[in-house]
């Protein structure tokens, strides 16, 4: 049974022809979703058989088609929207035709280190912060983030560099809390498949970053982000974050075959995050190279100003010198494949 389908109309139809669709797919039961495009005009019907609605609207003036969705998830797919998402995170665009460099801790440990690591990459060109208040750990005997107490250094490292901040929600229960304070909100690998944090985060009003699961498949992955969107919340931007394979040289296997893979099946952005995909510092410009010339959207890298002396993941964060000189890089790469880097 079909559960979308689209009913596509003239690019030139009229606002009358558009509401009369609007108004007989209202009378068979289904909400409509207008979706304006560059080429054609489309309205969106969702639910248990929106195809019982289709010999009622094929025929009426501007409609030129009805059609099922083919794939699994819907909203999130090319069927449903063929140009591109570009988000938009307090003016930091994810999406479009620059490169975001979003950079900082792992975690947040205090003032001085957030501070300086603010900067730090400010300086080096990044345009956005990251850092974790709430951390999910494998042990529970870790360091698990400062909290709340995280989230108000956050907000002031934000209001003393200018950067917007993305910080882990780790359960429904903290969206509100973290939403107030984070200008977007990851939901980690170990979470992408929580779905009723997904639909939290989908009602929290903030653009939402959605990292691969550890073990999620594409389709699993674009499923997932289906359910943030199913929310009414559309700016979701992907992070490839590498997944579980048998090799244990790295932390895990950066599937980078995924970011065209996801740009061709999703409208979505898609972002990599070479220090969690590798595990290991002198991984991580490279990948991050690759990642740039393979399409991304952009990046999400770990620095920290003493990375052995860090409460998680010491080992694949670079240090400030190591950042700069990434960027440096990427301005390279990125001017041989025509993508800048953006700038704040
Ligand atoms: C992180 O980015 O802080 C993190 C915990 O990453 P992941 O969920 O990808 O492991
Ligand atoms: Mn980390």
């Amino acid at each position: 049974m079909c559960r979308a389908m689209l009913i596509l109309m003239h690019a030139q139809a009229t606002r009358s022809e558009i509401d009369n669709v609007l108004a007989h797919v209202r009378q068979h039961g289904y909400e409509p979703i207008e979706l304006p495009g560059a080429d054609r005009i489309a309205v969106g019907v969702l639910g248990s058989n929106p195809a019982s609605v289709r010999d009622h609207v094929v025929g009426l003036p501007g409609v030129v088609d009805a059609i099922p969705v083919s794939k699994p998830y819907k909203q999130v797919g090319r069927e449903w929207q063929p140009e591109r998402t570009v988000v938009d995170v307090a003016g930091v665009r994810f999406g479009g035709a620059e490169f975001a460099v979003i950079a900082g801790p792992c975690a947040v440990e205090d003032g001085p280190q957030l501070l300086a690591t603010a900067r730090a990459v400010r300086a080096a060109g990044a345009v956005m912060l990251r850092g974790g208040a709430y951390k999910p750990r494998t042990s529970p005997y870790a360091f698990r983030g400062l909290g709340a107490a995280g989230l108000a250094l956050l907000a002031e490292a934000r209001e003393q560099t200018g950067l917007p901040v993305v910080t882990e929600v780790l359960t429904p229960a903290d969206v509100e809390l973290v939403a107030a304070s984070a200008d977007m909100l990851q939901v980690g690998t170990r979470n992408a498949q929580n779905f009723s944090l997904l639909e939290a985060v989908g009602q929290a009003g903030k653009p939402v970053m959605l990292k691969r699961g550890l073990s999620n498949t594409v389709e699993e992955w674009l499923l997932s982000a289906e359910y943030i969107v199913g929310q009414g919340n559309r700016d979701v931007v992907l992070c490839e974050r590498g997944v579980r394979t048998f090799e244990t040289a790295t932390r895990n296997t950066l599937d980078l075959s995924a970011v065209p893979l996801v740009r061709s099946l999703s409208h979505l952005p898609i972002i990599v995050d070479p220090s969690h995909a590798t595990g290991h510092r002198n991984l991580v410009a490279p990948m991050a190279l690759a990642a740039l010339a393979g399409g991304a959207d952009g990046l999400m890298v770990e620095v920290h100003p003493n990375p052995d002396e860090a409460l998680s993941d010491g080992p694949q964060s670079l240090t400030f010198a190591q950042f700069g000189e990434l960027m440096e890089e990427l301005r390279r790469v990125g001017d041989a494949v025509r993508r800048p880097l953006a700038v704040s």
